[in-house]
């Protein structure tokens, strides 16, 4: 996989918006977009070009791609599953993403950002029905338990104490004291709190 090596605040200022992409400090007046939020490239006053619908599509894509972490290819590849899927397709890949091991782990609360639940995933800190999990992409089942392992009990208190007002979403349950998550009910669309417009990328992909 590419790795992205350049400074993360720069996405969000491309995008116009805040992505959450460094955990506690877009929560702060460090953040990037709150001190400057013209695109990387423009000077302060001066106006961006004028999207064509195609530019549109565009950037709905790589606003939920940089969004979810996911490169180009992981990304498509999740659309194409969820195509193959009976159902609504926006909704579909929506889920899907919102699936993936290190974004559940993320919406749990024992990650204060997606880089670092992938990181945690990794480094096999997370554990799907007992047993260690650490690929990243694992696609969440409404029967799993996901947990974490022992020994690092302690440090997710930390993280869990300092995730803020970051609420569990209402289709997880999770228990704090045993750090173990599981979906309740697959969620509706107006259950996942994502800024996308997804109409927009599946329209982008159909092209
Ligand atoms: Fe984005 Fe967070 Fe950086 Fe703010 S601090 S620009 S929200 S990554």
């Amino acid at each position: 996989m590419v790795r992205y090596l350049d400074p993360v605040c720069k996405l969000c200022r491309r995008e116009g918006e805040k992505l959450y992409l460094k955990g506690q400090r877009c929560h702060t007046a460090k953040c990037s977009i709150e001190k400057r939020s013209t695109p990387p490239g423009l000077q302060m006053g001066q106006l961006p070009k004028k999207l064509s619908e195609y530019g549109l599509r565009l950037r709905a894509k790589q606003k939920a791609r940089r969004f979810y972490g996911l490169s180009e290819r992981q990304f498509r590849l999740t659309y194409e599953k969820a195509t193959r899927l009976k159902g609504v397709k926006s909704l579909n890949f929506l889920t899907q993403l919102e699936r993936r091991l290190d974004n559940f782990v993320f919406r749990i609360g024992l990650a204060l950002s997606r880089s670092q639940a992938r990181q945690l995933v990794r480094h096999g800190h997370i554990f799907v029905n007992g047993k260690r999990v650490d690929i990243p992409s694992y696609l969440v089942k409404k029967d799993d338990l996901i947990s974490t392992s022992e020994k690092s009990k302690l440090v997710f208190d930390a993280v869990v104490n300092s995730r803020g007002d970051r609420k569990v979403p209402s289709w997880i349950d999770f228990n704090e004291a045993r750090k173990e998550g599981r979906i309740m009910h697959w969620p509706a669309r107006e259950e996942i709190d994502v800024p996308i417009t997804e109409h927009l990328i599946v329209e982008f992909y159909s092209r």
